[in-house]
């Protein structure tokens, strides 16, 4: 089976649309949270990945704008692209993103959005907090976001070692491994395309990826929509 692994697409839609045509057919779509906040197109993205039957689970932003639950925690125009996107959805819509689970086991994986430790909120940069959610997990490989950093953590007898990874390169998933594949909508690894990641169960490897799409239209649609101006310039740089 390949699974396409995405994570903290933040409603950048022309960038989620980048990464699935570059992935092509693909037998899953996992979602490791943040769906929404931050970006021009929560409704319109939130409708692709159901098309698509993606997996998803809960992502600090995804709860924020379902309930108002976190906004605290958040910068001013972080809570402010929040509210926007809480009223640009719908009922139904918000209910959907209330509904999503904070973990979900998949074949030999586990979802999470930030950590086992802490589901919503956790950043895993670590190798002490990896070694933690990988001893959490109760199956072999956890998959990770909220950083928008792509990393990959092996837990072996040794303990737990951080991968250099380079893209488009298969690693072996043979040990007990956490995997965070980056962010589709806002890259913070300096480098600004889409970052997503193919899991081959068969093979038992992850590869990862980065998708070049318009962020000049993704810019436009921030400002069109009235969202901080920082969201849009940022996207140029992924930072
Ligand atoms: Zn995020």
């Amino acid at each position: 089976m390949r699974v396409a692994l995405l994570s903290d697409i933040h409603a950048n839609l022309v960038a989620l649309e980048a990464v699935l045509a570059a992935v092509g057919t693909i037998d899953g779509l996992w979602v490791t949270g943040d769906t929404v906040g931050y970006g021009p197109d929560p409704s319109e993205t939130l409708a692709l990945l159901r098309e698509r039957d993606a997996l998803l689970v809960q992502g600090n932003h995804d709860r924020a704008v379902a309930t108002g639950e976190g906004l605290e925690y958040f910068h001013d125009r972080a809570a402010q692209a929040a509210r926007k996107h809480a009223q640009w959805l719908s009922a139904s819509e918000r209910d959907e993103l209330e509904a999503l689970p904070l973990t979900r086991a998949l074949d030999r994986f586990t979802l999470c959005h930030g950590s086992l430790r802490d589901p919503l909120w956790e950043y895993v940069t670590t190798t002490g907090a990896a070694g933690a959610t990988l001893e959490l997990a109760e199956t072999p490989h956890c998959c990770n976001g909220h950083t928008h950093v792509p990393a990959l953590f092996r837990l072996v007898a040794a303990g737990v070692t951080a991968v250099r990874i380079e893209a488009e390169t298969p690693y072996p998933l043979d040990e007990r491994t956490l995997v965070n594949a980056g962010s589709v909508g806002q890259p913070r690894d300096g480098d600004p395309r889409a970052a997503y990641a193919i899991v081959d169960t068969k093979a038992g490897t992850v590869t990862f990826y980065r998708a070049s799409y318009r962020v000049d239209e993704t810019q436009r649609r921030i400002r069109a929509r009235g969202l901080p101006e920082m969201f849009a310039d940022r996207l140029a740089f992924g930072v």
